[in-house]
């Protein structure tokens, strides 16, 4: 191989020295943050398209940093996982969305169904043979019943098919636990899956749905996802819904349930309780 510039053997230059250093200064914030409780749930409503109905509500999980204010999951999901703090944190998402979800549901009218609550799940967490022990505690000490928490994953990680893995999602499942794949459609999935795997739901990813309106294909595409999920009896869930042309596109298509910017951002705890009760107190 050719040598391509000078720093090709430098193992250590001030600009790798200098993110390093940052890499490592991120790593011990966000322990604090696990320690010190920085984090926060927003809820984005999940809803039914036919009639608007909020059916339930995804948790997204935001990093409150004292000096460098509110961090997005994408920006420390990733070193979370590499350092394993997705295991505490991961833990406390399902149990403070749990906790939330049980108390919205007490307060809603008997004769209503009860609002489910979506949970993402990283493979980290996967890996832990105490997960379904995890779930089964966060719904015992909230008390929200199993069929109302989702648990969402993604395809890599069902694609990912180590016996342990598969067991575990069983074992979940087996609590009356449903599970959502994510962001379907991306990854390297083969429809076999879907058989082996004991799916609920399948989320449309929003990239189908930004084009759904305008682009012939991506439309093909996902009446094809709604269609496949009803052959398999499964829900399906549009991702990304901004505007009123998608919503339209994907009701005509017969899509279940969605969610998206065009009904409601992900919101605070209280602003969620306001949209749910109207901004009575309790
Ligand atoms: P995701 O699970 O696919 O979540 C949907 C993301 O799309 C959320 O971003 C949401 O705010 C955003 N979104 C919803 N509707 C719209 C829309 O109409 N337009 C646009 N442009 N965006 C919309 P967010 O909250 O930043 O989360 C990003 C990703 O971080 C999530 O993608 C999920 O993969 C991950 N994540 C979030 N919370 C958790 C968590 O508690 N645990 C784990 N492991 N991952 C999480
Ligand atoms: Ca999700
Ligand atoms: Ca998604
Ligand atoms: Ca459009």
């Amino acid at each position: 191989a050719k040598k391509q510039g000078k720093d090709q053997y430098t193992v250590f230059d001030p600009e790798m020295r200098a993110s390093f250093q940052k890499h490592l200064e991120m790593e011990a914030d966000l322990r604090r943050a696990v320690l010190r409780h920085e984090f926060q749930l927003r809820f984005q409503p999940i809803v039914r398209l036919r009639t608007g109905e909020i059916s339930g509500l995804e948790a997204l999980v935001r990093w409150l940093h004292p000096e460098r204010g509110m961090i997005p999951p994408l920006d420390f999901i990733p070193l979370a996982e590499e350092t394993g703090m997705i295991v505490p944190i991961g833990e406390w998402v399902l149990r403070e969305a749990c906790r939330q979800a049980s108390g919205w549901n007490a307060r809603r009218p008997a004769d209503t169904a009860p609002l489910t609550v979506s949970v993402n799940l990283s493979a980290v967490q996967l890996e832990r043979a105490d997960l379904p022990d995890v779930v089964q505690s966060a719904l015992d000490e909230s008390g929200l019943p199993p069929h109302c928490l989702v648990i969402e994953l993604t395809e890599s990680l069902i694609v990912d098919h180590r016996p342990e893995t598969l067991n575990r999602l069983h074992a979940i499942k087996a609590l009356g636990v449903r599970l959502a794949i994510d962001d379907f459609g991306t990854g390297y999935s083969s429809l076999a899956y879907l058989r082996r795997f004991p799916v609920d739901i399948i989320k449309i990813d929003k990239s189908f749905v930004d084009d759904v309106g305008d682009v012939p294909a991506a439309a093909a595409l996902t009446h094809g996802i709604i269609q496949l999920g009803q052959a398999l009896q499964l829900s399906t869930i549009a991702e990304g819904i901004e505007d009123a042309e998608q919503l339209s596109e994907l009701t005509d298509g017969n899509c279940e349930l969605g969610q998206g910017y065009f009904f409601a951002e992900p919101l605070t705890a209280d602003a969620m309780q306001d949209l749910l009760f109207g901004g009575q107190q309790g």
